[in-house]
C-alpha cells in the first residue's frame, strides 16, 4: 500500500487552520534566510505559502551572505524578545563562515520551532516533552499512527544519523518502544541489517540506494531522502518500483514524507505559540 503523505499532511493542515481561526490573535513564525541559497528560498516561500494559508502570520528575514556571526546572533535576540513572534526558524545550511550550532542554541528554546535546540533535543532524548521536535522526524511517526502501523516492539532500522532527521527520529521511536539500529555510512554490510527489519528509514540522500534486495517481504519501507536527477527529477534514497510489491507499506517521493515535514512545522508553530500563551 502506498502512504499518501500528501493527504495526510492535507488533514493535518485543514485542522490547524481551524484551530487558528479559534484564536483572538495570529500565530506568527520568522524565519530568518542568510545567502541567496536558491532550494532554500524555495523551502521559504513554500513555508510562507502554507502558514499564510492557515491564517498565521509568516515573516522572512532576508539578510546577505557576508552576514556576520553576531549581527545574526542579535537578529535573533530581537526575535527572541519581540512578544509578537512565536516561533523562529533560521533556514539551513547557513553560509560557512557562520557557526550553526551557535546560532540554534541563541534561538530561545520556547520559540525553536525546528526542534533544534540542544535544550529541545536533550529533553527529547532523556525522554521529558521538549517544547518542540524536529519536523522531519515528527512526520514520519505520524505517518505510521495514520496508517496503524505498529511501532511498539519492531525492529527499525534508520539510515542516516544527522541531527536533523536519524538521531530525533532514534529518540522518538525508542520512546515508542521500538528497537532501533541506526546505520551510517560507515555501518558495514547495511543490506544484512536492513533485510531483518520490519520498517527501515531512509535518510540519506543518495538516489536509488535501496532496492528490493535490501527489503524484506511485508516490511514497512519509508523514504525521507530527496535527490534530484540531471533532469531536475525529484528521487529518494528507495527504488520505488523494485521495491513497491514487496512492501506492505511505502511512501513515494515526491508525495510522501515531503509533504508532511511542512505540515509538522506549522503544528509546531501553534504549539508554541499555546505553550507561550499559557506562561503569560
Ligand atoms: P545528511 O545530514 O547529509 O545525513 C545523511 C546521512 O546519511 C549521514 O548520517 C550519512 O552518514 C548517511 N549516509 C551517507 N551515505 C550513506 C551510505 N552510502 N550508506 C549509509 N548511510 C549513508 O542529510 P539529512 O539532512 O539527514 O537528510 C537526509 C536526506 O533526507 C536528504 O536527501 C535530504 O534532502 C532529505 N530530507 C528530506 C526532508 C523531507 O521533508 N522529506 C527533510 C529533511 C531531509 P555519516 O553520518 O557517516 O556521514
Amino acid at each position: 500500500m502506498i502512504i499518501d503523505g500528501k493527504k495526510i499532511a492535507q488533514e493535518i493542515l485543514l485542522y490547524l487552520k481551524d484551530e487558528v481561526q479559534k484564536l483572538d490573535t495570529k500565530p506568527t513564525i520568522a524565519v530568518i534566510i542568510v545567502g541567496q541559497n536558491p532550494s532554500s528560498k524555495i523551502y521559504v516561500n513554500l513555508k510562507q505559502k502554507k502558514a499564510i494559508e492557515l491564517g498565521m502570520n509568516s515573516i522572512v528575514i532576508e539578510m546577505q551572505k557576508d552576514t556576520t556571526q553576531k549581527e545574526l546572533e542579535d537578529k535573533i535576540d530581537e526575535l527572541n524578545q519581540n512578544p509578537e513572534i512565536n516561533a523562529i526558524l533560521v533556514q539551513l545550511p547557513l553560509p560557512k563562515h557562520l557557526d550553526t550550532y551557535k546560532i540554534i542554541e541563541k534561538i530561545d528554546p520556547i520559540k525553536d520551532v525546528d526542534g533544534f535546540h540542544p535544550q529541545n533535543v536533550g529533553r527529547l532524548s532523556i525522554g521529558l516533552e521538549p517544547y518542540s521536535t524536529s519536523c522531519t522526524p515528527k512526520g514520519v511517526i505520524r505517518l505510521l499512527d495514520a496508517y496503524n502501523i505498529d511501532i511498539e516492539s519492531k525492529n527499525i532500522v534508520i539510515i542516516g544519523r544527522s541531527n536533523i532527521v536519524g538521531k530525533p527520529l532514534a529518540s522518538m521511536l525508542l520512546a515508542r518502544n521500538a528497537t532501533v539500529t541506526v546505520a551510517h555510512s560507515k555501518t558495514l554490510n547495511i543490506r544484512a541489517i536492513t533485510q531483518r527489519a520490519d520498517i527501515v528509514i531512509a535518510a540519506v540522500g543518495s538516489a536509488h540506494l535501496i532496492d528490493s534486495d535490501w527489503i524484506k517481504d511485508k516490511a514497512v519501507v519509508i523514504d525521507v531522502g530527496i535527490s534530484k536527477s540531471p533532469e531536475g527529477k525529484l528521487l529518494g534514497d528507495v527504488d520505488f518500483e523494485s521495491v513497491k510489491d514487496k512492501a506492505s507499506y511505502i511512501t513515494p517521493v515526491p508525495g510522501g514524507v515531503g509533504p508532511m515535514t511542512i505540515a509538522m512545522l506549522l503544528e509546531n508553530t501553534l504549539h508554541l505559540y499555546n505553550l507561550q500563551k499559557e506562561q503569560k
